[in-house]
């Protein structure tokens, strides 16, 4: 693309031997100066697009980023001083006029991509950490991914609907942001934890497909896949269940896809929610590698091994493992899993002894031979790999080795491909509260699967098997968005609320503006967001989302750029109606 602009006719990354000769005008920030003889220096002149080298006269005062813009001729470099690493590498500016635009100082730590400089220094200069190449690199995925998302959706005929910021409590489960009101001291606004109540308005208003490009707000703890704010591609459609809304998403994230890796993902696998805890320990697996769980309850039925003797008895194979760790790792293992709640972890080599390949250290003297035998064979382990098995209630079991298998062989984050993965057939509910009522694992207006609807009506333990008509797309083991077939019908939606716990005074003074709505003839809907920070970091093979995000809070939450979280005066304070114990 052409851009060039009043001030220059070039991009410093733009030049090369075609220009051969040409007088060009080029702006930017003094990269690196390097003294070149007595009356010359050499300048590395940067704007987004690179840098370009640039011959001036050694008289003017140009110091590291000083704003600057040059004219001169493009010409060969000498052969030996050509760089085959930098797109300009063959080419120099003999520079003939040297303008300054802005003079600066210092910058606050060196712009090369090899020192690493402490995050809350970069983020409190943002402005200047955003100059380096990955920077530079990651604002313009981004914006690529926005823009291949918002095509995807409107090329399906989604319509972009801007939702209010201002709102009451919305039901994603989080803490929420609020905003006291000045018109109605003692009253609060929250921000939105998602679109989700108006999503659904939409869909009773007859907008038929609606997205948005929404900013979330969530008071939670921050992570390195998690901020307070965070922008998720939100959508909904109307008379349409759980597979059009597959096809819907998986249309926008291959084109996000494709516009920046080039390669369009064709391949979306689905996985059930039971069976991801049950292979992976997890309900977003890492599907890059596999050293998955493998049920070994059976082999240990009649054990007589105490340590076995367990509702459930699980294990994962390390190929090479007996290599790959010392004994002081294993014991560092075995304490992380006792961290992560288990009563312990079993681990056993598998050697070759008397040319059979059999089991040796650690708990191997308490398995009997055919014990022994069926875990190798169950576990497809070979010499030199490494087994651990942990036996206890089946959920920990599950969470732990889950754990484990990715402490042992995730890979880094840009390697191993993009791995998509639905995952189907969430439970309704996620355990009880103190109280005793069942917890919605998604919220409160997803459908329930058709074929337990039963189950509801039994109630009690029975509610622990109620399958839900939600899901989750996974990106190699970052959850990526959720979505459900929400539930239309008042009379499924009282009974979710009566199972919850929720009085109806409650879910009227709650939800009634939904409840209402419904009452109006609603249409079946189904819907989904996925978390663009996440996607953006993934696709540009950053581990955590603060690389993608232009100015983002600190792990703390804080702004160290604009001090956010601040004080504000006691007139202000006094108008809302706050009073703040100091
Ligand atoms: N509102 C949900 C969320 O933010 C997504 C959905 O159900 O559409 O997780």
């Amino acid at each position: 693309m052409d851009l060039s602009t009043s001030m220059r006719t070039h991009m410093c990354g733009s030049l090369d031997s075609s220009d051969i000769g040409s007088v060009v005008t080029v702006c930017g920030w003094v990269d690196r100066r390097r003294e070149h003889g007595e009356h010359l220096v050499f300048i590395d002149l940067r704007d987004h697009s690179g840098v370009v080298q640039c011959v001036v006269d050694g008289s003017h005062d140009l110091r590291s980023e000083y704003v600057v813009q040059l004219t001169g001729e493009v010409r060969r470099r000498p052969t030996d001083t050509a760089n085959p690493d930098l797109a300009t590498g063959e080419i120099e500016i003999e520079v003939s006029e040297v303008e300054v635009l802005s003079i600066a100082e210092p910058p606050p730590f060196p712009l090369d991509e090899r020192t690493e400089v402490d995050e809350t220094i970069r983020l409190r200069h943002r402005y200047v950490d955003l100059r380096k190449a990955r920077m530079q690199r990651n604002l313009r995925i981004r914006s690529q991914v926005n823009s291949a998302i918002r095509r995807g959706m409107e090329s399906q005929g989604f319509v972009e609907v801007e939702t209010p910021m201002l709102m009451a409590s919305s039901p994603e489960g989080a803490r929420d942001f609020v905003v006291p009101s000045r018109k109605e001291p003692g009253s609060f606004y929250a921000l939105p934890q998602s679109p989700q109540l108006y999503k659904q308005l939409c869909m009773v208003g007859g907008v038929d497909r609606y997205y948005q490009i929404a900013r979330c707000l969530r008071d939670e703890d921050l992570r390195a896949d998690r901020q307070f704010e965070f922008m998720q591609l939100d959508a909904e459609a109307s008379f349409v269940g759980q597979e059009d809304v597959f096809g819907f998403i998986s249309h926008a994230i291959a084109e996000a896809t494709e516009v920046v890796t080039g390669v369009r993902p064709t391949d979306f696998p689905r996985i059930s929610w039971l069976d991801a805890m049950e292979r992976y320990g997890s309900d977003k697996p890492d599907v890059r590698f596999g050293m998955e769980l493998v049920e070994l309850t059976p082999v240990f039925a009649r054990t007589e091994a105490r340590v076995f003797q367990a509702p459930c008895v699980k294990g994962i194979c390390m190929p090479g493992g007996v290599d790959a760790l010392s004994r002081n790792q294993i014991d560092a293992l075995v304490e992380t899993c006792q961290r992560w709640g288990a009563k312990g972890l079993a681990w056993m080599k598998v050697v070759e002894r008397d040319s059979s390949v059999v089991l040796d250290a650690g708990v191997a003297k308490f398995l009997t031979a055919e014990e022994s035998t069926a875990v190798i064979s169950a576990l497809g382990a070979g010499v030199g790999d490494m087994v651990f098995l942990v036996a206890d209630d089946r959920r920990l079991v599950r969470h732990v080795l889950g754990l484990l298998r990715l402490e042992l062989g995730r890979p880094p984050v840009n390697e191993g491909g993009l791995h998509y993965l639905w995952v189907v057939d969430f439970p309704l509910f996620e355990g009880f509260a103190d109280d005793g009522s069942p917890l919605p694992a998604h919220h409160p207006f997803t459908m329930p699967h058709p074929d337990d609807l039963e189950l509801l009506e039994i109630g009690g333990d029975a509610l622990a098997d109620v399958r839900s008509q939600a899901y989750d797309l996974v990106l190699n083991g970052w959850e990526l968005g959720s979505g459900s077939v929400r539930i239309h019908r008042r009379d499924i939606q009282n009974q979710i609320f009566t199972c919850l716990g929720i009085e109806p005074a409650e879910a009227q003074r709650k939800f009634g503006f939904l409840l209402d709505a419904f009452g109006y003839g609603a249409p079946p809907h189904a819907g989904f967001a996925f978390g663009i920070d996440r996607l953006v970091a993934l696709l540009a093979g950053e581990a955590n989302i603060r690389e993608v995000i232009a100015f983002p809070k600190t792990q703390s939450g804080a702004d160290p750029l604009t001090n956010a979280p601040s004080p504000i005066d006691s007139a202000h304070l006094t108008e809302l109606g706050l009073r703040v114990p100091r």
